[in-house]
């Protein structure tokens, strides 16, 4: 591989023997990347460091074997266009709708410095909508066709400090509610918080159908969630060098209970880490995971499908 400049898109790789679906990115809409709230100026750039369009985005899923992918949105100014795009793509693109837990605290007024040392500031929608209006038109939005999943909820111990701990854990036990009330899979995201999702998970009775999204424990936490029957969502992140961590926790989850996503656009897979991140691109961490786990890569991608079918009904 040419080294590239780093806006640049990985390259589509070769199609898998068999279909699997991303079952978590962020496509183009309101805020993300190339979407309808993305202010910034891509005009200058070459072809292959533009923001795919969403055709663009599914002519890439296709060439590479990825046949649907589940879009989260996960701000207020995201839900109504992520549902709008999967009801649009019916069998390519489907919608996880939550309030991010970063999102949670800004809806109680909360702003503060996180202990990532980025400032928190409140957008017009923080000040306008309460943390219950707001997941309740995640209630009202994942009611349509073709959405398929809540999320991305959960606890964010890296980007939320104190004073909005106990905004993320109301938001994240609402979400957790409302799965439940519409039979639907929860997304979570846990970051630096394993302990405390498993916790509040246990307390308020999970899900039946409960996702690791962009899993980063370590064996335990895996053995942990496979004791539950909850799923470990693994991304580019397993393909990092320095994550045997999450490589030793991504074979220490049985076989039905992996899933395959890129939460793209971060996070991309190796050999194209520090670029920007698209759905296509997890057929470059199911390559890795089939080489891993030491079995055919066909067989691999199957039963990743199949998982995804089980789950999401999809
Ligand atoms: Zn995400």
């Amino acid at each position: 591989m040419a080294k590239k400049n780093r806006h640049a898109y990985p390259d589509v790789p070769e199609r898998l023997p068999h279909d699997v679906v991303d079952n978590h990115t962020h496509l183009p809409v309101g805020t993300d990347p190339g979407g309808s709230a993305d202010t910034r100026d891509y005009s200058a750039r070459p072809e292959n460091e533009m923001p795919p369009t969403v055709a663009e985005h599914l002519a890439r899923m296709e060439a590479a074997g990825v046949r649907a992918a589940i879009t989260s949105g996960c701000e207020m100014p995201d839900l109504e266009e992520s549902a709008a795009l999967a009801a649009a793509h019916p069998g390519r693109i489907y919608a996880a709708l939550a309030i991010h837990p970063n999102e949670a605290p800004l809806h109680c007024g909360i702003a503060e410095t996180g202990p990532d040392g980025l400032e928190h500031g409140l957008d017009p929608w923080h000040r306008e909508c309460s943390l219950e209006d707001a997941v309740g038109l995640v209630s009202d939005l994942a009611r349509q066709p073709g959405v398929v999943a809540i999320g991305e909820t959960g606890l964010d111990r890296f980007r939320t400090a104190e004073a909005g701990k106990a905004a993320q854990i109301e938001a994240f036990r609402m979400h957790i509610a409302l799965a439940k009330e519409l039979d639907l899979p929860l997304q979570i995201h846990d970051r630096e918080a394993h302990e405390d999702c498993v916790r509040v998970l246990l307390a308020d009775g999970a899900p039946e159908r409960t996702v690791f999204h962009c899993f980063s424990g370590d064996a335990e936490m895996a053995r942990t969630c496979s004791e539950h029957g909850w799923y470990g969502s693994f991304g580019g992140t397993m393909t990092y060098k320095a994550n045997e961590d999450l490589r030793e926790a991504f074979l220490a989850f049985p076989d039905e209970l992996v899933l395959l996503e890129t939460d793209a656009p971060y996070l991309t897979p190796m050999p194209w880490r520090g670029h920007p991140n698209a759905a296509y691109a997890c057929a470059y961490t199911a390559r890795f995971g089939a080489e891993l786990r030491g079995v055919e890569l066909a067989d691999w991608c199957a039963r990743l499908d199949a998982n995804t079918r089980e789950v999401y009904g999809i």
